[in-house]
């Protein structure tokens, strides 16, 4: 008799392989960023679902207002100024990773809605939606209708966004 069973015998759960990278280092416990060939995502691990096609920003905004691309484009140039990102495209918006998705926005025929995560709750007059996924992304939501929205404290909150968010900073 083993009533006091101490799970010796039970095989043991498999502990992922250290991963290297393409310069030869080890990274402990981040993995390789996986990029599918179809489409270029980057994603987290290799065949996460995503929305795998090929929109272009024109396609998010077909029916809004004249002028309403340009303001995209410009917000993209924005997100393009705050490391090393990649700015997708999809069905119904457009996403911006650096390792992983930290910000991106959803069209409005007179605008759109752009979007960040943080790790902490941010409280503005400007922040019309917030989305809670945890602490490690904390959804935020600013409506964007002229250039003017644009701004340098917008610039500041996605900047926080992708280097805390977006970088995984907390992961060593
Ligand atoms: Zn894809």
């Amino acid at each position: 008799m083993d009533p006091g069973r101490t799970g010796k015998s039970m095989s043991k759960p498999r502990r992922p392989r250290a991963v290297t990278t393409e310069s030869g280092s080890t990274t402990g416990r981040r993995r390789p960023i996986w990029t599918c060939p179809k489409c270029g995502a980057r994603l987290i691990s290799k065949n996460l679902w995503h929305s795998c096609g090929t929109f272009t920003i024109e396609d998010l905004f077909t029916g809004a207002r004249p002028g309403v691309v340009e303001l995209a484009r410009a917000f993209v140039g924005l997100l393009q100024s705050l490391g090393d990102v990649q700015v997708l495209s999809q069905k119904t918006r457009l996403v911006c990773v650096a390792r992983v998705r930290f910000a991106g926005l959803y069209p409005r025929k007179t605008g759109f809605r752009a979007a960040f995560a943080l790790r902490r709750w941010l409280r503005h007059p400007r922040i019309v939606k917030t989305a809670d996924y945890g602490p490690r992304w904390r959804g935020h939501f600013v409506d964007i209708r002229s250039e003017r929205d644009l701004d340098d404290e917008l610039r500041a909150w996605l900047q926080e966004s992708h280097d805390t968010v977006g970088i995984q900073d907390d992961i060593v």
